[in-house]
């Protein structure tokens, strides 16, 4: 077995877990790469702790220091490109060059929070009267808890580790038990910060759920499935803990009749917006609503590039997807799948396991005729599945698009105003890209409508997300105010046996 870190950190020391093992699977290969340890109830505590004793001094330092460490952060993670790359498609089957850009657009996070975290301690606002002062300060909410899911382990633990970190607050993090080792290797990126700043423990939903639970924990920042977001926000508001959570989706992409000219582009778009990670992404494209007058033109264009589709060793570079990240996952995709063909849908491409002979692939699979109600077109597959619906009207594809419990992202393909200005208003989701799917973007806000999340990432809600705020009302002349007592008497003088 490779020499893989595998210590947690705790107030700034490497620690091995004394807790439950977790063997950590090469989805590719199908071996056990690592074996990696929980902490044990005093090693979980002894984190929470290492943070509450690091946060007075981390929040009393300066917004510019704290951002000078953010941009050695992202200096040392760039350095690493090739290792973190390396580790994440061992850990979690994501081909090499997805992994590469991740942790390019980690340090970009980074970079991102250490400038708006020096810009950001709130406002002034107009006084009551001229000898007054009035501010809305930001203040750091506390220990913040980051519990992250394994499809982008470095890029989605940065949209909060920055972002907290910039806002003041010290942090306990927890890797997916699936991607623990990239994290635990990225820890060494922070060892310029004081010691209990950063805290990275790992193990399964036992871990998250007792650091959702502990009291001193202030501040919960989660991505992951809709399930645990519902028992972490439950948990939260026992405590009115402040929480943070990005969840599931079911994004729909549109395509319009007046895309006809650019139907090969369309279709590449979408192919790319459904498969992408092995469609393991949460902006994944999984349901298509094309115009019906160009739907079978637009199959025949998306199939032909999906059988082009080179599925392998996510090592090698010439792969376009890799294997899915474990069994289970396979698994629920096998059998949405299934009942979707049981309930009449087609399988036009893939859907096998494909060529390699090991690794738990899913060939990319064309679906047409799944009706409505199959868990394929209502519930996240999260998998490398496109099923394509044809349209008779925008109208009708902007209420198929807005007919499940997610409203994360949307996609739509037109190059017509009018129907863009429609869509971004119509649209219930929290991206709309036009002609350029899942494009993300540090400045612009990342999150969900209804069951899809609870607040916002990226951006500066992204940092907000991490401030409490408070309202600072300064007079700088002490007199008293003519509102005070007594009432109903025009002289000063106290009322007879008043305050006796
Ligand atoms: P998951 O909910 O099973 O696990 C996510 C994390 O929560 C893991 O670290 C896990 O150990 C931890 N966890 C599990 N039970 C817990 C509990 N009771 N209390 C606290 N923590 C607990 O999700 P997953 O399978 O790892 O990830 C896939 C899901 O993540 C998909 O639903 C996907 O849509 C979602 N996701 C959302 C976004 C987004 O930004 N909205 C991004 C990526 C993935």
């Amino acid at each position: 077995m490779a020499d893989f870190e595998t210590r947690l950190v705790i107030g700034g020391e490497r620690t091995a877990g004394e807790g439950a093992e977790i063997a950590v699977e090469n989805p590719y290969t199908e071996e056990t790469i690592a074996t990696v340890r929980a902490p044990s109830s005093e090693q979980l505590d002894a984190a929470v702790a290492a943070g509450l004793e690091a946060q007075r001094a981390w929040e009393r330092t300066p917004a510019v220091e704290r951002g000078e460490m953010l941009h050695e952060v992202a200096r040392r993670l760039r350095e690493r490109t090739d290792e973190l790359a390396e580790l994440m498609t061992l850990e979690g089957g994501k081909p090499l060059i997805e992994n590469s850009d991740e942790v390019g657009w980690t340090a970009a996070a980074f970079d991102y929070y250490a400038e708006i975290g020096r810009d950001s301690a709130g406002r002034v606002i107009p006084a009551i009267e001229a000898t007054q002062l009035s501010m809305v300060v930001k203040d750091p909410i506390g220990l913040t808890a980051c519990i992250v899911p394994w499809n982008y382990p470095l890029l989605l633990l940065a949209w909060k580790l920055a972002p907290a970190l910039a806002a003041g607050n010290p942090t306990v993090s927890k890797p997916s038990e699936l991607t623990p080792l990239s994290t635990l290797a990225a820890a060494a990126c922070f060892d310029h910060l004081p010691a209990g700043v950063v805290n990275v423990l790992c193990g399964a939903g036992e871990v998250g759920a007792a650091l959702v639970a502990d009291e001193r924990v202030e501040c919960v920042a989660f991505t992951g499935s809709v399930k645990t977001g519902k028992r972490i926000a439950a948990s939260c508001a026992e405590r009115i803990a402040r929480v943070n959570l990005e969840m599931g989706g079911k994004d729909p992409f549109i395509v319009c009749a007046d895309v006809a000219d650019r139907l090969d582009v369309a279709a590449r778009g979408g192919a790319w917006a459904a498969f992408l990670n092995a469609g393991q992404v949460c902006t994944s494209a999984e349901r298509f609503y094309v115009a019906r007058e160009l739907f079978d033109e637009y199959l025949g264009a998306f199939a032909d590039h999906t059988r082009g589709l080179v599925l392998g060793d996510p090592m090698d570079p010439a792969t376009d997807v890799g294997p899915m990240v474990s069994a289970a996952q396979r698994e629920k995709v096998v059998a949405q799948v299934a009942a979707a063909v049981d309930a009449g849908a087609e399988v036009v491409v893939g859907g096998d396991a494909g060529a390699p002979e090991r690794g738990h692939f899913f060939a990319p699979a064309v679906v047409t005729g799944a009706p409505a109600e199959t868990e394929l077109l209502s519930e996240e597959t999260f998998g490398p599945v496109a099923p394509l619906v044809p349209v008779r009207s925008l109208d009708e594809a902007i209420e198929f698009a807005n007919s499940t419990r997610f409203g994360l992202g949307a996609n739509v393909y037109t190059s017509d105003l009018k129907t863009m200005v429609r869509c971004m208003r119509e649209l219930k989701a929290g991206t709309v890209w036009f002609n350029d799917p899942l494009t993300d973007n540090d400045a612009g806000p990342f999150g969900g409508f209804r069951q899809s999340g609870l607040g916002r990432e990226l951006g500066r809600e992204g940092l907000e997300a991490f401030q409490e705020t408070k309202h600072v009302h300064v007079e700088t002349e002490i007199a008293p105010k003519e509102w005070w007592y007594p009432y109903g008497r025009d002289d000063q003088a106290p009322r007879e046996g008043a305050g006796a």
